[in-house]
């Protein structure tokens, strides 16, 4: 991502406005192919696909942004929420769980939208996920940056354990750096974390040593180069007669990595489970990066391709017993036969097999977290055993 270091003020700065549109453009055309390189190297699966989708947009606005524009990524999300029917406060993502068949009922403060009942990862919401987008942060860049050069020759001398240790930094720090693109149990669940930073990492190994993906990648750049750019400074926008042709090959992307994911038998390695989600998530990413660019009856018209669609439906928080994370106190609704959560507040999975604790130091009651035998109480930071309760 060294293009994003560009000089704004470089010659050129007092040129008329057709000028700078056209150094705009190719401005456009160089972060969009220097990313999708990126996109190719590190996709080996949806998930991945959508990190590099993320980082992707980030790098389109900041382009804009260093243009010396007034492109923040305000306009940018706005845009895009306007395309998306935003929802009412208290409605929620209409979606059903893969696992137990429930619908979702509780609201939710992230895109990762989990089961009530059981805690698994249901669906992703990509509205929720263009209100917290935020573009990656120097540090992150720089992993990247570092590891690229290595991570290639790793992939020519066919080692790929040496490519999945760099891929493994790279992951760690889009998890440190770029939370808001990541599940919210990645913050203090750290088993979750270790395991979802091997997970992509093993999933960017699969892609990177199949050749198929491979040419796809190269594909995807050829496509990417004959982007056409319009717009002005304030608002750059993409030729949808151009956009089409990129959006086909991403098509075909996703059908490669469903096979990959499979063959791989990564859906063993995902912490989420979300095998069923691998078309979802990746459409997801590649949708945030270029809506905000798109006239709204092409956006429109990539949603409907994508399956993007948006249906929200009421909270439904009928018959809830009211608990609280034994993990961060949090409050939050137990929907009677509910077995397990993750927690909006802190991302932990809380389970609700076993009734409320109290603590003998404040006498606040709580649910611990999966797999806890105590935690430190998140009122008063007294110990809190599970065998306190008999
Ligand atoms: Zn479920
Ligand atoms: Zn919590
Ligand atoms: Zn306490």
């Amino acid at each position: 991502m060294g293009l994003l270091n560009r000089n704004p003020k470089d010659p050129g700065g007092g040129r008329p406005s057709g000028a700078d549109q056209m150094k705009l453009a190719q401005q456009m055309q160089a972060q969009a192919m220097q990313m999708q390189a990126q996109f190719g190297n590190v996709a080996q699966q949806a998930q991945s696909m959508q990190a590099q989708a993320m980082q992707q947009a980030a790098a389109l606005q900041q382009a804009a942004q260093s243009s010396g524009a007034e492109v923040g990524s305000g306009n940018w999300v706005r845009a895009v929420l306007a395309i998306l029917a935003p929802p009412q406060p208290g409605f929620v993502k209409r979606c059903s769980c893969a696992v137990c068949g429930a619908p979702k009922k509780l609201p939710t403060v992230t895109a990762y939208v989990y089961c009530d009942y059981c805690a698994s990862l249901m669906d992703y919401d990509l509205r929720r996920a263009c209100e917290g987008d935020k573009a990656p942060g120097p540090e992150y860049a720089a992993t990247v940056n570092a590891a690229q050069a290595a991570s290639r020759a790793a992939v020519q001398a066919g080692d790929r354990d040496s490519y999945r240790d760099l891929q493994k930094r790279v992951f760690e720090a889009y998890v440190t750096h770029v939370p808001s693109a990541v599940s919210h149990r990645a913050r203090n669940d750290q088993a979750y974390r270790h395991a979802y930073v091997a997970f992509m990492a093993e999933a960017a190994v699969a892609r990177a040593f199949d050749p198929a993906a491979q040419a796809l990648d190269a594909e995807m750049k050829q496509r990417v180069m004959g982007l056409r750019y319009g717009g002005n400074m304030m608002s750059p926008t993409v030729d949808p007669a151009s956009f089409w042709p990129v959006v086909d090959v991403l098509e075909r992307q996703v059908e490669s990595a469903r096979g990959l994911y499979r063959s791989a038998r990564l859906g063993d390695l995902d912490p989420d489970g979300g095998e069923h989600l691998t078309g979802k998530l990746a459409w997801s990413g590649f949708c945030q990066g270029w809506l905000g660019m798109l006239p709204p009856d092409a956006a429109a018209r990539l949603l409907d391709r994508a399956g993007l669609t948006n249906e929200y439906v009421p909270v439904q928080q009928e018959g809830g017993q009211s608990r609280h994370c034994g993990g961060c106190g949090g409050q939050f609704s137990a929907l009677p036969g509910a077995q397990a959560i993750i927690c909006e507040g802190c991302g932990r999975k809380v389970d609700l097999g076993s009734a409320e604790i109290g603590c003998a130091s404040c006498g606040a009651t709580m649910t611990l977290p999966a797999g806890a035998d105590d935690v430190a109480c998140p009122f008063c930071q007294a110990r809190v055993e599970r065998s306190g309760m008999r």
